[in-house]
């Protein structure tokens, strides 16, 4: 009886304890941007992980072939992630509808109500809501992404949304939630009593920072915010200045975000492999 109480006991608690994950947080000198490392531990059934607009086509020809890259290996992050009790959001902004009949939309949609200690932004860009840059929090990007940032050499791509779905490559699970909404995101993490919040996806100088449920939104809302750098690209165009090669120009907006937003990992932590590392980043050292 008693070893049957004990059972009862351990299968009421146990999904409540999720693994503590070790973790360097990477951030910096707000005044001279000087990299601060430091060691934390992080309570994983309290943690999410939010994938921003890992979309299946980008109007940008080399913006969709990087994230067709990044997909595959970004999808074994979040299995691992998962294993480790982690709660997924799948972010793909824009194209819900097309998973109106999934369980996924619907456990987001029916998170119950819950009122958030700040505003929710509701600027509009984009046809949602939007966290534009912040003069209280930031200096202007170090890039210049006000062409959109098509990286491509020669013709540029015409700037027409072809975008439908998430990348397939990136596998729905039961158990993961699927909104672009900053309310539903803040009912599931209300619900699930998450204060860390982890992004990843895509553009780090766009729709990672401004998106209702990316950094600058959970940054007000008070969450612990981290993004993982290696699983994160940028719009920027070399030919624009600064005048550097794409990935030099990513790795000044994640120097950007960690300096005046939050800090940054890399997958490893998550996957105990090695980061990510894009093909075409021919740079010896990063
Ligand atoms: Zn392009």
């Amino acid at each position: 009886m008693r070893l049957l109480s004990l059972i009862t006991f351990l299968a009421m608690h146990l999904p409540l304890i999720g693994e503590s994950l070790s973790v360097i947080l990477r951030t910096r000198n707000r005044l001279n941007g000087t990299v601060i490392e430091q060691n934390t531990q992080w309570d994983t059934k309290k943690t999410a992980l939010i994938i921003c607009d890992m979309w299946d086509d980008h109007w940008c020809k080399s913006a969709a072939r990087r994230v067709t890259e990044l997909a595959g290996p970004m999808n074994e992050m979040i299995r691992k992630a998962r294993s480790k009790g982690i709660f997924i959001i799948h972010a793909p902004s824009s194209v819900t509808d097309f998973y109106k009949s999934y369980p996924q939309r619907q456990l987001a949609q029916s998170a119950p109500f819950a009122k958030t200690p700040v505003a929710l932004t509701s600027a509009p860009r984009w046809g949602t809501a939007w966290c534009w840059t912040d003069p209280k929090h930031e200096r202007v990007l170090p890039v210049d992404d006000s062409d959109m940032g098509c990286s491509c050499v020669g013709k540029k791509c015409e700037i027409i949304p072809p975008w439908k779905r998430q990348h397939a490559l990136i596998e729905l699970h039961e158990g993961d939630a699927l909104t672009d909404d900053g309310q539903e995101t803040w009912n599931l993490l209300t619900a699930r009593q998450i204060d860390t919040v982890l992004l990843c996806g895509v553009h780090l100088n766009m729709c990672v920072l401004g998106r209702p449920f990316a950094i600058r939104q959970q940054v007000y809302l008070g969450k612990k915010v981290s993004f993982i750098r290696d699983m994160t690209d940028s719009m920027y165009n070399p030919e624009r200045p600064p005048g550097v090669d794409h990935f030099t120009g990513h790795d000044l907006i994640i120097a950007h975000v960690e300096q005046h937003w939050c800090p940054s990992i890399t997958s490893d932590v998550i996957t105990g492999t090695k980061p990510f590392h894009f093909q075409e980043d021919t740079r010896l050292s990063k």
